[in-house]
């Protein structure tokens, strides 16, 4: 088979489930007992997102978000939590790893076909802007997993949290 056909065929069918989460995004909601809130800001894009998680033993028993941005960052908010919901602590630390490599582009393409739906957000690997966008949600959730409340930016992404506390 053409290469580049193959490529632009994937890569409209990648685009429509994009545009499809973000027409009508999944677990678009607040949640009154959730038991982490995190406020996620990307201020490169202006995306901005809170997210709720409820964990019961260890596993992300729900899942939800609301928040304004691009329609990438609100399709990859959207893809995350359908991805991650009923998935232990573990497992959704482990997805995140695989999504990480896949959106700065180094996932090999055998490990690619476990993410499922979550593929369709490679293509943002040739965009360097992009990735801050897709990955908000998920740097979220990384925040929420690893502990109780509190903001995170993909501004110093590799650690830190946004500066303007405690200042
Ligand atoms: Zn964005």
């Amino acid at each position: 088979m053409d290469d580049g056909r193959w490529t632009a065929m994937s890569d409209a069918l990648y685009q429509e489930i994009i545009l499809e989460h973000n027409r009508k995004p999944r677990n678009f909601r607040e949640m009154a007992d959730a038991d982490r809130v995190v406020e996620g800001r990307n201020p490169t894009c202006g995306d901005s997102l809170t997210l709720w998680v409820r964990l019961v033993d260890d596993r992300v028993a729900d899942v939800s978000f609301k928040g304004q941005g691009c329609a990438i960052s609100k399709a990859s908010a959207s893809l995350m939590t359908s991805a991650v919901k009923g998935k232990t602590r573990a497992e959704a630390e482990d997805l995140f790893d695989r999504f990480h490599r896949l959106v700065t582009g180094t996932l090999p393409e055998s490990e690619q076909q476990s993410l499922g739906s979550l593929r369709a957000l490679g293509g943002v690997s040739r965009f360097p802007l992009r990735v801050k966008c897709a990955s908000l949600a998920w740097h979220a959730l990384h925040s929420a997993l690893a502990s109780q409340a509190h903001e995170v930016s993909t501004e110093g992404v590799g650690g830190d949290v946004s500066p303007g506390e405690g200042a």
